[in-house]
């Protein structure tokens, strides 16, 4: 192939913003593949098309109206018949063409991975393994532009299937098992283990499953990091730790044996869905230049939450799934501390309600009573809110690949504190350390007094600092644009894989 030539790229993924989200994934595979439709469309060496994304047709997504239907007939071994039938509702939306795989018995249910609160569907194997051979099937025949893709893009576990498929089933068909695959990985603690048994619910034969050696089992996102042609994560600082036991999940050696076919690229943030100068959800709007309707947007937040809004304290929040990885127990054990020295906490978290409960303690002790408001479900709005609405953003996580929150709390003017490590490490810089170039605080390892101290230089600088207004500035100013250097380096990466995939 010649290298100058447009490239046609698909990604496949479970979420989505706006149709489907759980977190940050969401956030990337929309944001990216509008950047990348943005800077590579009539750039030399650019994209020949939109990209198509493929995402499941979950309960609840508003169809967008002018969306077309497609039948797809999808081999699959075990339906009697040989085939699934399905439809592809084809629309051109926010940037790509979005294709949603419609099959009400697998993703017309409650809960993206599992029921609200409870684990997995027994069935994900099933589920997503459709997903993936639905986008292949459709793609090998030429997709919705008549052209097959020369890179597929797939995201965590969940189209792991996809590599299997293309090294298998699609492995003499000149469409897909030509084509480069790029694996991004944003999180590496979800492996989407399938058990023997449910294999073959992946839609490969029994032979098939063999020649992939997932006869017992397999672990899909090894698949996917062992067999495409170029693997990264979304960070340069976590692509370095998940080389190490500490951060690696059990996949460090795997990624170790790719070399330098592993790499990180930071991921960038929709500056034009996250602005707090157009944000819709604000009761007031404000910019960088003029900062002035962020108190508004304290107040309301406060008397929404339940907090005394003529409190001039320092208010801080965090926002996140409830999992172990984002530090609701850290944040917990180092509530009592931060409340005797005057700090409130907003937090808002959905998933498994178990992660909140050592902080919902505090939150319901005498001590937590007006200082700590809990709220327990997904809300994109209040989210918002809270972004601009506190004085500082927490985000003390175990682990982060790359993380959106620090990003957008810098972005909203609420500096970030946050635990050095992944990507945090990456995108925020502690003003102690760099006093010139700093735009929030960091601190290191897991000990709740850590974080603390932290927390306490926050109230130090913003207290007593006349450079307060320079830090909040620098953090509002730094340029996270997709455009300006993760898309284009996705660009790079993709001509890579192809270039690997021909060779
Ligand atoms: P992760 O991908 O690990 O979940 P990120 O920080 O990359 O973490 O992304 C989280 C995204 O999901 C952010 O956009 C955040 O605002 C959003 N989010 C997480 N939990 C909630 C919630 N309960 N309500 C609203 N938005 C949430």
């Amino acid at each position: 192939m010649s290298s100058s030539r447009p490239i046609r790229v698909a990604f496949i993924a479970a979420e989505c913003e706006p149709w489907a989200k759980t977190g940050g994934l969401a956030d990337v595979v929309d944001a990216l593949a509008r950047a990348l439709g943005q800077v590579g469309l009539g750039a030399a060496c650019g994209l020949a098309d939109l990209v198509d994304v493929y995402l499941p047709n979950y309960r609840g997504i508003q169809v967008p109206g002018a969306a077309q239907a497609v039948p797809l007939s999808v081999p699959d071994p075990l339906a009697r018949s040989g085939t699934t039938a399905l439809r592809l509702l084809i629309s051109e939306t926010h940037g790509y063409r979005l294709h949603l795989v419609d099959h009400p018995p697998a993703f017309d249910r409650d809960g993206l991975y599992g029921p609200p609160g409870d684990g997995d569907h027994p069935d994900n194997a099933w589920r997503f393994g459709l997903l993936c051979r639905a986008a292949l099937e459709h793609l090998r025949t030429g997709g919705s532009t008549g052209a097959p893709p020369d890179l597929i893009h797939i995201h965590d576990w969940h189209t792991g299937p996809a590599a299997l498929l293309r090294d298998s089933v699609y492995r003499a068909d000149p469409a897909i098992g030509g084509a480069a695959m790029l694996l991004t990985v944003h999180n590496l603690a979800y492996h989407g283990w399938t058990p023997p048994e449910r294999a073959p619910e992946l839609g490969l034969s029994p032979r098939e499953l063999a020649a992939v050696g997932a006869t017992n089992g397999i672990d899909l996102l090894r698949a996917a990091v062992t067999r495409s042609d170029l693997v990264n994560t979304v960070s340069p600082g976590f692509a370095a730790e998940a080389l190490t036991p500490e951060f690696g999940m059990g996949l460090d050696g795997d990624l170790r044996a790719r070399g330098d076919r592993f790499f990180g690229i930071l991921n960038g943030l929709d500056t034009e869905l996250w602005d707090p100068a157009t944000d819709d959800a604000l009761p007031a709007r404000y910019s960088r230049e003029n900062r002035s309707g962020k108190g508004a947007c304290r107040r309301a937040l406060l008397g929404e939450l339940g907090l005394d809004p003529s409190d001039a304290r320092p208010v801080l929040s965090m926002i996140g799934r409830l999992d172990r990885q984002k530090g609701f127990d850290l944040l917990a054990a180092a509530a009592p501390a931060l409340i005797a020295q005057g700090f409130r906490l907003a937090v808002l978290g959905s998933g498994s309600h178990e992660v909140v409960e050592p902080l919902r303690a505090v939150a319901q002790s005498p001590a937590g009573a007006g200082r700590i408001a809990l709220v327990e479900r997904f809300d994109r709005d209040l989210a918002r809110r809270m972004y601009a609405g506190a004085d500082g953003f927490l985000m003390p996580s175990r682990f982060e690949p790359c993380g959106t929150g620090q990003m957008v709390s810098l972005r909203y003017g609420t500096p970030p504190i946050v635990r050095a490590t992944g990507g945090l490490r990456d995108t925020v810089i502690d003003v102690d350390r760099d006093p010139v170039a700093g735009t929030g605080f960091a601190f290191e390892g897991e000990d709740p007094k850590a974080l603390v101290a932290a927390c306490a230089r926050f109230e130090r600088h913003r207290s007593g600092d006349r450079a307060w207004d320079s830090l909040l500035d620098r953090g509002m100013a730094v340029d996270f644009d997709w455009r300006s250097a993760s898309a284009p380096a996705y660009l790079e990466a993709y001509r890579r894989a192809i270039a690997l995939r021909a060779a």
